[in-house]
């Protein structure tokens, strides 16, 4: 068993040639490792490097994947509560047309009432002024009539008088 000296992948030895994961090539690695030159370690130096790199990027993808896929899950939400929203908003609209309707009139009924009161208002008040003038000439009556009274009281005294008068004199005739 042998591992890829840039990616670390396991091998069976001598089975494959170039390593599957990254394509190092693997026939060097055991044969030659003593004729190894210091370029061939800096060779394997900046695959390793390359590779790590490599790996970094692909893991930065595949999360701005997820965070991609992510925000166009969040995006089809909103936009799914958008039209919610659009639905119930028309929904208000037509209530708070229909409660329009029923407050306009509403305010009709209220100025019908209005006007009715207010005629009510003005219809008693001149009632009323009414009554004030019926009783003061119910008072005027009552004194003409107290007056008449007295009138009839001082005639009634004078037909007295006048009586008692003629009754006297009758009897002086008489007497003569
Ligand atoms: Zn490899």
């Amino acid at each position: 068993m042998i591992h890829c000296p840039v990616c670390s992948k396991e091998y069976i030895k001598n089975k494959v040639n170039f390593c599957t994961n990254c394509g190092w090539d693997l026939t060097t690695l055991e044969e030659f490792s003593e004729f190894y030159t210091q370029k061939e370690t800096q060779k394997l130096t900046w695959a390793k490097g390359m590779w790590q790199k490599w790996q970094f990027q692909q893991e930065k993808y595949h999360q701005l994947q997820s965070q991609l896929s992510q925000c166009q899950e969040s995006l089809k939400q909103s936009e799914e509560k958008n039209a919610q929203c659009k639905l119930e908003l028309q929904q208000l609209n037509k209530d708070k047309n229909i409660n329009n309707a029923s407050l306009n009139q509403l305010q009709l009924q209220i100025d019908q009432m209005q006007l009715e009161l207010e005629l009510y208002f003005s219809n008693n008040s001149q009632l009323q002024s009414e009554i004030e003038q019926n009783k003061s000439r119910q008072l005027q009556l009552e004194n003409d009539l107290s007056q008449a009274q007295n009138k009839i009281n001082e005639y009634q005294s004078e037909i007295d008088q006048y009586n008692q008068r003629k009754k006297k004199k009758s009897c002086w005739d008489w007497d003569e």
